[in-house]
């Protein structure tokens, strides 16, 4: 929670955490395995999404895996991020990339940026059974599989590629509707455990599925 200053400090602003929250890494693996912060209060960012690079300033396709704090409802605020007295809800266990953030000087944050990102794995490997369902949706479902299909949009293959984009995302609502249905996930955990729904992040791509019933249609927006 830094703004510039003359005097290089930070004056409680909340300009950053107001840009969105931090992804997290390795070290921050220990406030959620203490349950300072639960996984209900994050979302994984899955490789080759389309993201904004709050860092660089850019949108540009993931290169890996990021695990973030939700943004609250219609912004990407913070959702610890406390606006009447522009305070953190959970500072004192706030993860590293708060801690080493300074706006007016941003070189720590860009030399821990991209290095030893927590990823999925490491926190749900252990539970047998919602593992195998998240490697499983990834493989059926990953951003480069569905770039690849995109592309071929248009061309000669145009139905065989329009059915593999509408299986992977009737693929990707059925498997968070099981989850909370039969394996008793919270509804609020499924962005953490999936990304983002499919039918959704596809409009980075320039593409809206539009359902009616069962009955899924791409278009392009
Ligand atoms: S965790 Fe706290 S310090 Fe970090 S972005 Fe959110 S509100 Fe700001």
């Amino acid at each position: 929670m830094t703004t510039k200053t003359n005097s290089n400090a930070c004056i409680r602003c909340g300009v950053c955490c107001e840009k969105g929250g931090p992804t997290f890494h390795a070290e921050d693996q220990r406030l959620i395995d203490k349950g300072f912060i639960h996984t209900r209060h994050l979302y994984t960012i899955r490789k080759g999404e389309m993201v904004h690079d709050n860092v660089r300033s850019l949108v540009m396709p993931s290169t890996g895996e990021m695990i973030k704090i939700k943004g609250v409802e219609g912004s990407w605020q913070c959702a610890f991020f406390q606006e009447e007295d522009k305070a953190c809800r959970i500072y004192t266990h706030r993860p590293q990339e708060c801690r080493v953030l300074k706006c007016w000087d941003p070189a720590e944050l860009l030399a821990m940026y991209e290095k030893s990102r927590l990823r999925r794995k490491e926190l749900l490997s252990g539970i047998a059974g919602l593992w195998d369902l998240v490697e499983a949706h990834e493989q059926q479902c990953s951003y480069a599989g569905l770039k690849m299909s995109l592309e071929d949009v248009g061309g000669s293959s145009e139905q065989t590629a329009i059915k593999a984009v509408l299986s992977m995302v009737r693929y990707d609502q059925e498997v968070r509707r099981l989850v909370v249905s039969q394996g008793g996930v919270a509804p609020d955990m499924t962005d953490f455990l999936f990304g983002r729904p499919l039918d959704k992040t596809i409009e980075q791509f320039g593409y809206g599925v539009r359902q009616r019933d069962s009955r899924f249609s791409l278009v392009r927006i």
